[in-house]
């Protein structure tokens, strides 16, 4: 079986052109969907995915702030910052760009930023929303991989569901994604003992654990569907996922490639929460 390729890139534009009529809807009523987006040091990484945010924002109408400050940055003056965007009415999304340098408590900034702007989904309080069913914002990452499966209709009821990675902005709210939609899910860490009796159950394996292909085809139930959520660049300066796609993808149903897979979608995601966001603040007007 050669498996079908799920289009993140196509999936995502069409999702940004519907983020791109809300906006302009929204502008047209006297707000302008806004994100803020501050990103401090000079991962070369985390450099590309804040201009890449930005970027699409503002192919989508939305008005967005990128703040870039030195690694040096205090996280003192890193909390100025946010509470100040916190205050600012133009802007409905806040976004800092992980990780941050180690001498700034990431845990601490991110609980400052305000709930309602926290359109990462990472806040204690918004964690909480999504483990009790009542989600205000989605994490980007599995949110991307919900829509995915909603758009290659993938029945997730009853289905089990397997996620290799158990990181707070990955797979864990996977799990309660997934499970809030009937799967019934297993999450795999480092820790895990024979990772590939547990893929080898799995209907929707999806992996997130930055270690380059390390899900093969027999590890692999065939027929299953495969979410690659993993980025990784090889020593040739090329992209690679956390499955290894070659034989993966003569066993599985469908399969998402990377990059052209998840990676777009975690960015339409962003623009969707900050619309609704936008939306939000405009009806409590
Ligand atoms: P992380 O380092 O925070 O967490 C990795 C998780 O994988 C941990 O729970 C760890 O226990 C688990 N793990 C590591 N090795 C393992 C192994 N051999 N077997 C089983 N589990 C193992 O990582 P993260 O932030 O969740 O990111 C994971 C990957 O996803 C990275 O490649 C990252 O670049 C990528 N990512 C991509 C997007 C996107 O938009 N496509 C978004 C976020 C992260």
């Amino acid at each position: 079986m050669t498996a079908r390729l799920i289009d993140g890139v196509k999936l995502a534009a069409s999702i940004r052109e519907e983020v791109a009529q809300r906006a302009a809807a929204l502008t047209a009523k006297g707000i302008q969907p806004g994100l803020a987006v501050i990103v401090v040091g000079s991962d070369p990484a985390s450099q590309v995915y804040v201009r890449n945010k930005v970027a699409a924002c503002e192919k989508a109408g939305l008005h967005s702030v990128l703040e870039a400050y030195p690694a040096t940055m205090t996280q003192e003056a890193l909390l100025d910052r946010v509470r100040a965007l916190n205050a600012d009415p133009k802007i409905h999304g806040i976004l800092v760009q992980l990780p941050l340098p180690a001498h700034i408590d990431s845990h601490l900034v991110i609980e400052t930023i305000a709930a309602a702007k926290d359109v990462d989904g990472f806040h204690v309080s918004n964690a909480g929303l999504l483990m009790t069913g009542k989600p205000l914002f989605r994490p980007c990452t599995p949110y991307g991989v919900m829509k995915m499966l909603e758009s290659e209709h993938v029945e997730i009821r009853g289905a089990v569901a397997v996620i290799i990675g158990a990181s707070n902005i990955v797979g864990k709210p996977m799990v309660m994604l997934l499970q809030s939609a009937g799967a019934t899910v297993t999450i795999c860490n480092s820790k895990t003992r024979d990772l590939g009796w547990h893929t080898r159950h799995a209907d929707i394996v999806v992996v997130a654990t930055g270690k380059p292909r390390m899900i093969d085809g027999s590890m692999i139930k065939p027929g299953a569907v495969v979410i690659d959520v993993g980025i990784n660049r090889l020593p040739d300066g090329k992209l690679c996922g956390d499955v290894d796609f070659e034989s993966a993808k003569e066993v599985a149903s469908a399969i998402t490639p990377v990059p052209g897979g998840v990676g777009p979608m975690t960015i339409a995601m962003l623009l969707v929460n900050t619309i609704e966001a936008a939306e939000r603040a405009y009806a409590a007007k």
